[in-house]
């Protein structure tokens, strides 16, 4: 059977763009590039026992169970090394460095969400107070509370558990 040669050829340039492709997907979100993984805020439901085999207690207790970290205690507290923090449960991609300060409040303050489809924010009237609760939009976890004392741009102050967040160095993109 004789061999097509040019058939071969496009059969290899096609995948090769296709692939191409697929893996430089980006997209602009508030002016800051994300890539598509940051993007990908598919629904994450698992049960209370499956989410306790994969977080520590500290984390399931923030997480699950919208407990509050002790302030002044939590590891991105006192922080200031630019890099991006993920949801410490599904990874999704929830604040950056650059928009990160020093509120003084005991806990880990953000002017801003990374990508704003990231973060749910709902109203919180337990503890005999009115906040807005702040939730990873991919998997529900609690993550803390938004306040309207933060600083400009935004007036904003994403108070934001540690136990919450997976920090990974790199460049901020604010
Ligand atoms: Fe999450």
């Amino acid at each position: 059977m004789p061999v097509n040669y040019k058939s071969i050829w496009m059969l290899i340039l096609i995948s090769v763009w296709v692939s191409a492709c697929g893996q430089q997907a980006v997209t602009k979100v508030n002016n800051k590039i994300v890539t598509e993984a940051a993007m990908d805020t598919t629904e994450i439901k698992k049960s209370d026992d499956e989410w306790r085999s994969l977080l520590s207690p500290v984390q399931f207790n923030i997480l699950r169970e919208k407990g509050t970290e002790r302030p002044y205690t939590g590891e991105y507290d006192n922080f200031f090394n630019e890099g991006i923090y993920y949801c410490a449960a599904c990874g999704s991609e929830l604040f950056t460095s650059g928009t990160k300060y020093n509120s003084g409040c005991g806990w880990p303050a953000f002017y801003e969400p990374s990508v704003n489809k990231n973060i749910l924010e709902k109203k919180d009237i337990s503890h005999g107070m009115v906040r807005i609760e702040v939730m990873c939009a991919r998997c529900g976890g609690h993550l803390g509370h938004v306040f309207n004392d933060g600083p400009k741009p935004t007036g904003l102050r994403y108070c934001i558990n540690s136990g919450s967040l997976r920090f990974e160095p790199g460049k901020s993109k604010e």
